[in-house]
């Protein structure tokens, strides 16, 4: 059984709470680890010792030596690949032909791409005159925004955590990071992966534990933070928000999603078919851009809930290191209670059940685990709470329209606002919809395609900002403007 650190100042650390918590399998229940919770006096070391590498070498580095050591530290995930898939699988259930191709790929990259791209921002420069006709020259200078906390969800720990622990540090910042209480271990391994690149100790932290009452409200309303950087539930984050209003610290939030996927009668059935089975079924519907809403137009309406079904109905739960596997369990069996909750509800409601519905038989070593049935319904009514909140399950509910007018009306109607998808022939008919649909990005005859040099977030309930590319250098600087008269 292994044990999960805290990682404070360089090195690895139990803390001073002397308590731990248990790490638990999804996969098959059993007891994976334990992880020593960091405490309110562990959580003021990490901070103190951030803000002792931000003012210390780390703050001082040009960018082309600070962007070479996080390309080192790209270059020591992939050396340790195995040893993050592990971790990741382990912790999280997935199966590892996942982890692979998306989570520990990504957990490099988003080193890589923010290092090259702190290298190639031009500064922004205004010449004017004085009243007394003196030149005067205007010139703006980012600074790093000083010690970020970064509070990150399970459902892919690795790649949502250095999505922002890489561009912060691009940008000069430190670090301390509070990982999920479900997904614990790839940061605490990313803490080695730091240190073996010679990442000053300090400028990369992370505190173990829960939210609130635990390292996730010390660490938010720590007066040593200059800003929070957050993935979660909407809910928690209006929680983090208001820690964030002592000493008005910047936020930057990205949250939960109730995602529509729009089909067109003109669209090409069979990708526009294989794109939502993968927005509603990858990673066990626990990705905040998944699908949970499909809008078909009514032509096309029969024939899309079969193949969808059938797409449902051929995903294959089991051990993650099957190559057969292709879907693996829900995080935990507490969050399967929950995603269960709106299996029932739909019924209650009066869905027709178009698949799925239930728990599935697993063979016997598994049967401990959270495995779901993938679930498709029909039939229900636009207020039913299985339409309106976030499930964060592999389900979807489909519906049929009549007209462009009502799929917009239909899509938006949602307090939330992450992501679309469009699947349409009309080029014309998809950037119209793009232009109204309120989301913060909207696909177009595909999903989870994007550059990383784009805008990232979400509208209304989705979150606060966006991330990506320079969008990112937004919040993880402070931009000062220098006035020169000549
Ligand atoms: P969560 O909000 O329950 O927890 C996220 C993190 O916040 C955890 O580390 C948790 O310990 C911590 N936390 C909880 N309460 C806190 C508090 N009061 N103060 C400080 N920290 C606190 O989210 P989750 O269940 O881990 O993740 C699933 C959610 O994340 C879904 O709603 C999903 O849509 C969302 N999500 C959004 C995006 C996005 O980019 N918009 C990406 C991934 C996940």
């Amino acid at each position: 059984m292994r044990t999960v650190l805290n990682f404070i100042d360089g090195h690895p650390v139990a803390g001073s709470l002397g308590r731990m918590f248990d790490n638990i399998s999804p996969g098959d229940g059993s007891l994976l680890g334990r992880v020593y919770e960091a405490g309110a006096d562990d959580v003021d070391q990490a901070v103190a010792a951030a803000r002792a590498a931000l003012h210390g070498h780390w703050g001082s580095l040009d960018i082309p030596e600070r962007a070479a050591m996080l390309h080192a530290v790209a270059a020591e995930i992939e050396r340790r690949f195995d040893d993050f898939v592990e971790a990741e699988v382990a912790d999280t259930g997935k199966p590892a032909s996942l982890a692979r191709h998306l989570d520990i790929p990504r957990g490099a990259a988003n080193f890589r791409i923010f290092a090259d791209m702190v290298r190639n921002v031009p500064a922004e420069s205004f010449e004017m005159r004085a009243p007394d006709g003196a030149r005067v020259l205007n010139y703006a200078i980012r600074r790093p925004k000083g010690v970020i906390a970064v509070v990150c969800p399970w459902n892919l720990p690795l790649l949502l955590m250095t999505w922002k622990v890489g561009p912060a540090l691009a940008c000069g910042n430190t670090v301390v990071v509070k990982p999920s209480e479900e997904t614990p271990s790839t940061a605490t391994l990313l803490g080695e992966v730091m240190k073996a690149a010679g990442v000053p100790d300090g400028v990369y932290n992370v505190v173990h534990g829960f939210g609130p009452g635990s390292a996730g409200e010390f660490l938010t309303r720590h007066p040593g933070v200059d800003a929070i950087t957050f993935t979660g539930e909407t809910t928690t984050g209006s929680a983090i928000m208001k820690a964030a209003a002592d000493g008005v610290r910047g936020v930057s939030f990205e949250l939960g999603g109730k995602n529509p996927a729009i089909v067109f009668a003109d669209a090409d059935l069979e990708a526009a078919v294989e794109g939502t089975a993968r927005s509603v079924f990858a990673n066990c519907g626990q990705v905040c851009l998944g699908t949970e809403r499909v809008y078909v137009e009514r032509p096309l309406f029969d024939r899309f809930v079969a193949a969808l079904k059938q797409r449902a109905e051929a995903l294959r739960p089991g051990d993650p290191h099957d190559p057969g596997t292709s879907l693996g369990p829900l995080i935990s069996r507490q969050h399967r209670e929950k995603v269960l909750s709106y299996y029932r509800q739909a019924v209650e409601d009066g869905a027709e059940v178009v698949t799925g519905g239930g728990i599935p038989a697993m063979p016997s070593a598994l049967a401990g685990g959270a495995w779901i049935q993938p679930t498709i319904w029909t039939g229900l009514d636009d207020s039913s709470r299985v339409v309106r909140e976030e499930i964060f399950g592999p389900c979807c509910h489909i519906r049929p329209f009549d007209s462009e007018a009502e799929a917009v009306r239909l899509a938006n109607d949602t307090p939330y606002g992450l992501a679309a998808a469009v699947w349409t022939r009309d080029l014309s008919r998809a950037h119209r919809m793009a232009g109204v649909l309120n989301v913060g990005i909207c696909w177009i005859n595909s999903w989870f395609l994007r550059d990383l040099r784009t805008p990232f977030g979400g509208a209304r309930q989705s979150g606060i900002g966006r991330e990506g590319g320079v969008h990112s250098l937004e919040f993880y600087t402070e931009l000062t403007n220098v006035c020169v008269r000549l």
